[in-house]
């Protein structure tokens, strides 16, 4: 096999995410598949060309050269697997007349690039072009790009001294019909106990981690799941856990997503632990949304718990609200953000819908509106974040998403969630607890990230909690680089 065949030998995966773009499947990639494409090496040249048995589109890149042979394999692997996935992107393009928002982006982070330009001394303005030329994005998504990494920019520099801490409780009152997520229905709260007992080792153990390895605590989340799913005596107790083990966080944030099961008690819990930012998540304002999402509260108890929480002077509310929910269309989504702008939340997420794998959705992406409204709601959502006085300041994006869009966080300036750009930027260690956390170290020299993920199912991470704290001390006080 040649070196280039060998190079493209696991490339389909990719190439079937790049058709997707255009409305393609997997099954245009079976037998006989829609798609075909030859690869040759001439005078220091990669060639591709794609053809659909109608039209032909080749490529050509330059073979990269590097005196050491490893870092030249990773090059020239690299160069030919971009080359193939673009060169099939331009034929879908030219076959379909469709630009995708995100041009040929997959399995990037986007704000990776536009940090990446403007590293290398590029202007904000040259980081776009660049952008919109190589990959195809759009004006308007480069330039939402540039305004993030410029509010990146003025926030607390992540750096290998530092490490934020995640806790998670999987514990849910229903389950969306969209979460992906592996947490439970809470019931009766049978697993509660025994949970948080484990928890509370877990993350004993993990302040003796923290200390050892000489870093100091940054941000610490504690997610889900929803926190506040939890009883009020358990609620009180997670808190207090938190607060011995990990005092002196540079920001903390509890999510608080389903606003009925936030009670005032819960809220003073937060507000004497000096929590300053709670989420609370409509995700849409129509009560027939929410009832055909399976979640099991309606707009009023958004409002009364967003009052609720002004009335125990939270200082920081963060919304999170979904576009493209089956059965919403462009007004629909127009009254979730006039409900939002009412509310006044410091910050707002707005998500798009994405059909994940182990949702109950899966494999319906019949059910994702066209993508002309989804880009409409998208584009609604940052019109209510401007009107708020927000500025945007992290994004990503995933697979299987409406009309191909994005997630993006607004906040008002000074109200940016220092954990969010981290975990989405992959540039902080996370020391996490909790079923299904996963701790990450970050090799920054050599661009790579260790990981020690804690077990998912509630049950047996309570049973092999000490097993998750070994794992973490594996890879934050060994040299595992
Ligand atoms: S609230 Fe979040 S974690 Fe819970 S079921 Fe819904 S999407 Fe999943």
């Amino acid at each position: 096999m040649s070196q280039l065949a060998d190079y493209l030998e696991t490339i389909q995966p990719e190439l079937i995410n790049t058709a997707r773009l255009f409305g393609y499947a997997e099954r245009d990639f079976q037998d006989p598949p829609l798609f075909r494409f030859t690869a040759e090496e001439t005078a220091g040249m990669y060639r591709i060309t794609f053809t659909d048995g109608e039209r032909r589109v080749s490529g050509e890149t330059e073979i990269p050269a590097e005196a050491d042979p490893r870092v030249e394999t990773l090059h020239r692997k690299r160069a030919a697997r971009r080359l193939c996935k673009q060169t099939l992107y331009r034929l879908c393009r030219e076959r379909t007349g469709i630009h995708p928002p995100w041009g040929s982006l997959t399995g990037v982070r986007p704000t990776h690039l536009m940090l990446e330009a403007l590293g290398e001394g590029l202007s904000g303005e040259e980081a776009v072009e660049r952008l919109v030329r190589r990959f195809d994005v759009t004006e308007e998504k480069a330039r939402l790009l540039a305004r993030i990494a410029a509010v990146q920019s003025g926030m607390p520099a992540p750096g290998d001294g530092w490490m934020d801490v995640y806790i998670g409780i999987p514990f849910c009152t229903t389950r969306c019909a969209y979460c992906s997520f592996s947490s439970g229905e809470i019931g009766k709260g049978k697993l509660v106990g025994p949970y948080m007992e484990a928890l509370g080792r877990e993350m004993r153990a993990g302040a003796a981690i923290l200390r050892e390895s000489g870093k100091k605590l940054r941000a610490l989340y504690v997610g889900g799941g929803t926190p506040t799913a939890l009883p009020e005596a358990a609620f009180w107790r997670l808190l207090e856990d938190m607060l011995s083990a990990f005092p002196g966080a540079m920001e903390m944030t509890v999510e608080a997503g389903r606003p009925d099961t936030i009670t005032r008690e819960k809220l003073r819990a937060i507000r004497e632990a000096g929590v300053k930012r709670i989420s609370i998540n409509p995700q849409t304002m129509n009560d027939e949304t929410l009832r055909r999402i399976g979640r099991a509260h309606t707009a009023e108890d958004v409002r009364r718990a967003y009052a609720m929480a002004r009335e125990e002077e939270i200082p920081h509310i963060n919304m999170d609200v979904i576009t493209g929910l089956p059965g919403e269309n462009a007004a629909d989504f127009a009254h979730t953000m006039e409900e939002a702008e009412k509310l006044r939340p410091e910050s707002l997420t707005v998500h798009t819908l994405a059909i994940k794998r182990s949702s109950y959705w899966t494999g319906q992406a019949e059910l994702l509106p066209p993508g002309e409204v989804a880009a409409e709601m998208v584009r609604m959502g940052a019109e209510t974040a401007g009107k708020l006085g927000m500025r945007p300041y992290y994004l990503y994006r995933q697979k299987y998403m409406a009309g191909n869009q994005e997630n993006t966080g607004y906040a008002l300036p000074g109200h940016e969630c220092v954990y969010n750009v981290d975990i989405m930027e992959e540039n902080s260690h996370i020391l996490a607890f909790g079923a299904g956390g996963i701790s990450k170290r970050i090799y920054p020299e050599e661009g790579h990230i260790g990981r020690a993920p804690n077990l998912s199912n509630i049950e047996m991470y309570i049973e092999r909690v000490e097993e998750m704290v070994r794992r973490k001390r594996e890879l934050f006080l060994t040299d595992g680089s």
